[in-house]
């Protein structure tokens, strides 16, 4: 079967690609494995800057959980703060479970014409280098262009060599549900002070997400640039977080099994003759807060927007401009994560983020995805400030960073 475009992967990244090339009136076909309602292991949590992609997207959000800011902890910190009002997102996120949102999407890409396969698991085919469609079992589909959106990389990404950067960070993070009278708070709760059952700091955080519907999303989450992180046990991590905020938020047992999923941050290729990559396949988590929906949103709409515009320049247009509005803040998260990796500079570094008002707008900032070197004032100008003396400390950085 010939097709305008082959979207692998039925996840926010391949949704928001199928959809703006649908609305474009060209043909698109999107595989995914999982069968209709499949769940996404996730936080549900949506930063202001998803928002808005939901809003390019026009997608109607009306039924998600409103999130009006973020309360962080360290220690026996506590602030509580709002979204800003800023002239590029609205001042509100959303808690939106992935099991009713990326049916939502899917819903939208099936109304805008996108032919959606479920249960197919779809594997590209390349012919001199070039992809020039997939297959589905026996069947082959042909395309001028495929979006691999087919999350944490796998069989697929291995066959256009979109792998991770073995070298680079990467995430590995757990979720549960639990029933809690105050699920219909409107902030997000991120404890920034995470020890292992060893008492060692653990380079990341563990998260309330109240999603609205008598359930909150609790989850903990750490980057791979911390001692002993082969060893770490995300369970037993979940279950220690769990029983810090048992009391305070008066939690249920959990609904069903923990599970845990990886969160990619690096890609060694996301582009190649005939296909592009996005969301995760792409490596596009930030290192900061472990955010992946607005990345997928914003590279898939990016990828269509391309192909549109042209065909044979999508893959090179695609990779350079999704280049420069993500990689430069991608790679100062990742360096980040050294620092942090190192439970010495994590702990006096928390002290210092959430101390003053000041340093816990800028922290803000930085967990609600609101910040790049782009912005003006105080946050951005510690963003460019970090950019740069990062870039210097890196090779340093990953001479030490903490052993596994
Ligand atoms: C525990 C946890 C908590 C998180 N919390 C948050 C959060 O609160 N906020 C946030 O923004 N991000 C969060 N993330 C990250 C976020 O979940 C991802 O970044 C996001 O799902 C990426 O979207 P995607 O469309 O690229 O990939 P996915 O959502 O993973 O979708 C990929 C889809 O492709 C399908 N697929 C795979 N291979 C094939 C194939 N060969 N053929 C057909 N289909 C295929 C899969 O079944 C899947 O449905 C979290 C991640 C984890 C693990």
């Amino acid at each position: 079967m010939q097709r305008d475009l082959l979207v692998i992967g039925g996840g926010p990244a391949g949704s928001a690609a199928a959809i703006t090339a649908a609305r474009a009136g060209l043909s698109v076909t999107l595989f995914e494995k999982g069968p209709y309602g499949r769940d996404k292991v996730c936080g549900d949590g949506l930063t202001p800057r998803a928002i808005a992609a939901l809003d390019e997207l026009r997608i109607d959000h009306s039924v998600a959980h409103r999130i009006n800011g973020l309360r962080m902890i360290a220690g026996k910190k506590e602030r509580e703060l709002l979204w800003p009002t800023t002239d590029r997102f609205p001042n509100h996120g959303a808690v939106w479970p992935r099991k009713s949102f990326d049916n939502h999407l899917l819903d939208v890409a099936i109304a805008s014409g996108v032919d959606v396969r479920f249960e197919c698991e779809a594997l590209p085919v390349l012919e001199d280098n070039r992809c020039v469609g997939v297959v589905v079992g026996t069947e082959k589909f042909t395309a001028p262009f495929t979006v691999l959106a087919a999350g944490a990389q796998g069989q697929a990404a291995q066959i256009l060599g979109a792998v991770r950067d073995p070298n680079e960070t990467f995430g590995l993070a757990i979720r549960a549900y639990a029933p809690t009278p105050r699920h219909a708070e409107r902030h997000l709760e991120a404890c920034l002070s995470l020890s292992d059952e060893h008492g060692t700091a653990v380079p990341g955080y563990g998260w309330m997400f109240p999603a609205g519907d008598g359930t909150v999303n609790v989850g903990v989450g750490a980057l791979s640039t911390m001692k002993g992180f082969k060893k770490l046990n995300l369970n037993t991590l979940l279950d220690q977080y769990s029983s810090l905020v048992r009391e305070s938020w008066s939690l249920g047992e959990y609904v069903e099994k923990p599970r845990a999923w990886r969160l990619p941050m690096s890609c060694v290729r996301r582009s190649g003759p005939g296909w592009v990559a996005v969301g995760d396949s792409a490596g596009f988590v930030n290192p900061m807060n472990g955010e992946g929906i607005d990345y997928g949103l914003e590279s898939g709409m990016l990828a269509a927007q391309k192909f549109i515009e042209d065909p044979v320049t999508a893959s090179q247009a695609y990779d350079r401009e999704v280049g420069e509005r993500f990689d430069s803040f991608l790679r100062t998260g990742r360096r980040f994560s050294f620092i942090i990796g190192h439970p010495w500079l994590l702990k006096p570094g928390l002290r210092v983020a959430v101390g003053t008002q000041k340093a816990a707008d800028i922290t803000l900032a930085v967990m609600g995805n609101l910040i790049d070197s782009s912005t003006p004032g105080a946050a951005g100008r510690v963003m460019r400030i970090a950019d740069t003396s990062l870039r210097l400390a890196d090779p340093l950085l990953r001479r030490t960073r903490a052993k596994a």
